[in-house]
């Protein structure tokens, strides 16, 4: 957390603030905690970096991307509990890094006056890499990272799967694999998909792999409409702090005992798979029911 939904969400919340500003300067917050890691050094980003426009806000997997008109681009990764925001902060205490930006090009949004950009990450895991000349396209890409969970084919998920012979759920975690899906979505995914998140990649049917390929895009982006998922420790907020609202649409995630609502015979469970906690439904997702026999 966040995943993919949520920084999806920080992207579209901070693009139409963002876009088209020059920075005028950049730099970490006065901040009492451990320094979050922020690469190159304070002196080489403000060479690099001031003076440019903020062309373009995208997303690569997980981390919030500033495309710079000079081809250099700044990667936020928030990790576990980082936050973009373009308003007041959740607190002032755990602000990280301020990117101060001078009057919009454009006539958008507060156009006239100068704003700033703000990380905030309570935990402090998150970190902040400035690329230089376009070299966010070979560090940040394949074989590096996978295919975006958003843009990945059924043919792509059958090749992904075929590589491997670990439990699927284990698999959609590690980036590589596919990029953006975490904890959280992984379970939610294989849910609506009807698969059990013990079963091995490489035995899944095709029609269980097209199943999975549709339910991983309906799920993203559904918690997209939503703007993710804030839970019970409400750290997740969106650009404007607000929460998300997805958390009341999980199906199985953190409802362990509940009644599952998508067969309403079931009871959620939840098991440890790499140390992390998986929750399916038994009566909906049966161990062996989407695996090849041979
Ligand atoms: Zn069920």
């Amino acid at each position: 957390m966040p995943e993919l939904p949520e920084v999806e969400t920080m992207v579209r919340g901070i693009r139409p603030f963002v876009e088209g500003r020059e920075i005028l300067s950049v730099g970490r917050c006065r901040c009492a905690y451990r320094p979050i890691l922020i690469e190159p050094s304070a002196a080489a980003i403000t060479r690099r970096a001031k003076r440019c426009t903020i062309d373009s806000v995208r997303r690569i997997a997980k981390r919030v991307v500033l495309e710079l008109s000079n081809g250099d681009a700044f990667a936020v990764e928030p990790r576990m509990t980082g936050l973009m925001l373009v308003t007041d902060p959740p607190d002032r205490t755990h602000l990280r890094y301020e990117w101060k930006l001078g009057p919009a090009a454009t006539s958008r949004r507060n156009s006239t006056a100068g704003m700033s950009l703000y990380f905030w990450d309570r935990r402090g895991l998150g970190t902040i890499r400035l690329y230089r000349d376009g070299s966010i396209h070979q560090e940040l890409g394949p074989p590096k990272l996978g295919l975006d969970a958003l843009a990945v084919t059924a043919a792509d998920w059958r090749a992904a799967c075929d590589k491997t012979q670990r439990a699927i759920k284990v698999a959609m975690l590690d980036q590589k694999f596919i990029a953006g899906i975490g904890n959280l979505y992984a379970s939610e995914i294989l849910h609506l998909a009807g698969i059990h998140p013990e079963s091995p990649a490489r035995d899944l049917t095709d029609d269980a792999i097209a199943k999975m390929s549709a339910a991983t895009t309906r799920v993203l982006e559904t918690a997209i409409k939503y703007e993710g998922s804030t839970l019970g420790d409400g750290t997740y907020r969106n650009a404007l702090n607000q929460d998300g609202g997805y958390q009341n649409e999980h199906r199985v995630y953190a409802r362990e005992g509940e009644l599952c609502p998508t067969c309403n015979s079931g009871l959620v469970e939840r098991f440890v798979q790499t140390q992390r906690s998986t929750f399916f439904c038994p009566t909906c997702q049966r161990l062996g029911e989407s695996c090849r026999v041979d």
